[in-house]
């Protein structure tokens, strides 16, 4: 008999001698022992080039908060395909979308479509510099920006702080010289970073929910202590929603915690698997591009994304969805919880919106140092290949995307699973 997963391994081998690194995306070089292949993805189940069928938790690192294939992004993609993919001109689903997406967010006046969560945390610095006349960004936690130069930092370091550290070879250190790190959910740490450099600091970037390092609420009051210090000194209070933005629900983090920034970024779930993520906020700072502040890009306002878009809102403005996600979330992390004490297994799991957590080795799970003290490589190692056997697909550090078209049927496997493969571990 083919060992498990023969297909895969093969075409990982093969992918390596015409793709660098194997990989399209450095972050799947990661997955031990090599990322699977999949053929087909359907509801909440994919399907792997060797036949195996996965509860897919991954959902594209992300973005298919609906799964695979709803027949309203398939709909809504197949009719764009017949009239056209791009004009390199207007679009009328440009301009619908972006009243639909502003409508959902609630607070926000004007946007920018650009297409990935690196280009819209890009374009909103930029725009925060050409505000402020500042060039320095404050940057906290454990917070993963995308993989551009100026804030690529310090993420794996979580939630030190300190002088920030370039994160990949290549890198110039001058390119993190207007970056600083601060700690998450520490008003004070804030405040320092305020009085060191008074009057230099153009705009304070968060993850609201710390999303690659805990995905957690934030500590009561804290981003209205950070709204507060921005303003107190002339900053802009950036929010980061590349992750929380439509997981939280359709006003995001801002909407969830009741607190406006200046600008936020979104990408992943908006499109449904389309690449298209956006800036949106004040429309003077936005407004910008009208004088300089420079915008580009080839594929931005496509309209397959934006039809995709727009019929992504539609799906998620049906009434019970977010009450159907986080029925999910809590039917998961109870199954979870139970499995680990029933194992003796330390395991902390949460969920928030439609992102579940489970950090093995450690009691709780409050933000980034108690994400970093927890034995991730037991997890990538041990857990998620354990998990795959179940037919389970996890992502490497520790959180469960959750989609519409999960149901508790999916989940009751899961956490049975996970008390199976809890139960064949060590303590
Ligand atoms: N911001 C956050 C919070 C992210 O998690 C990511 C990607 O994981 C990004 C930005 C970058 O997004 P993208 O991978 O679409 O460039």
């Amino acid at each position: 008999m083919e060992p498990r997963w023969s297909s895969s391994k093969a075409l990982w081998e093969r992918a390596c001698r015409s793709i660098g690194g194997g990989v399209a995306s450095s972050v799947r070089g990661g997955v031990y022992p090599h990322q699977l292949y999949f053929e087909s993805g359907k509801g909440a189940h994919l399907v792997d080039i060797d036949g195996d069928r996965y509860i897919d938790y991954v959902l594209g690192w992300g973005p298919l908060l609906l799964g695979h294939g709803h027949p309203a992004i398939l709909e809504a993609a197949h009719a764009q395909l017949d009239r056209g993919i791009m004009f390199g001109g207007g679009n009328m689903h440009e301009v619908v979308a972006a009243e639909r997406f502003l409508g959902a967010l609630g607070w926000a006046e004007r946007l920018l479509w650009t297409n990935t969560g690196t280009e819209a945390v890009q374009i909103a610095l930029r725009l925060a510099r050409a505000h402020t006349g500042r060039d320095i960004v404050v940057k906290l936690g454990g917070g993963y920006h995308g993989w551009h130069d100026t804030v690529l930092a310090s993420y794996m370091g979580y939630g030190k702080g300190g002088e920030p550290v370039p994160h990949s070879l290549g890198q110039p250190a001058s390119s993190l010289a207007d970056l600083r790190v601060g700690l998450y959910n520490d008003l004070d740490n804030c405040a320092s970073a305020f009085e060191a450099e008074p009057g230099r600091i153009a705009a304070v970037l968060v993850d609201p929910t710390s999303s690659n390092t805990g995905s957690v609420a934030p500590e009561p009051g804290y981003l209205e202590g950070l709204r507060r210090l921005c303003d107190e000194h002339g900053a802009l209070l950036i929010f980061d929603e590349v992750v929380s933005g439509l997981r939280l629900g359709l006003s995001g983090a801002a909407g969830r915690f009741g607190v406006t920034p200046d600008l936020a970024t979104y990408g992943k779930a908006i499109g449904s698997g389309m690449a298209v993520a956006a800036v949106a906020g004040r429309g003077e700072v936005i407004d910008l591009v009208l004088q300089g502040a420079v915008h580009s890009g080839t594929f931005n306002g496509n309209p397959l994304a934006m039809t995709v878009l727009t019929a992504t809102l539609d799906v998620l403005s049906q009434p019970g969805v977010y009450d159907h996600i986080d029925a999910l979330g809590q039917a998961l992390v109870k199954g979870v919880r139970m499995a680990a004490i029933e194992a003796g297994h330390v395991v902390a799991a949460h969920h928030l919106g439609a992102t579940a957590m489970v950090a093995p080795g450690v009691p709780r799970l409050t933000g980034p140092d108690d994400y970093a003290e927890a034995d991730w490589e037991h997890w990538g190692k041990h857990v998620v290949p354990a998990m795959l056997e179940y037919g389970v697909y996890l992502l490497p550090g520790g959180r469960l995307f959750l989609s519409t078209q999960h149901t508790l049927a999916d989940v009751d496997a899961t956490t049975e699973a996970f008390a199976d493969v809890f139960d064949s571990l060590p303590a």
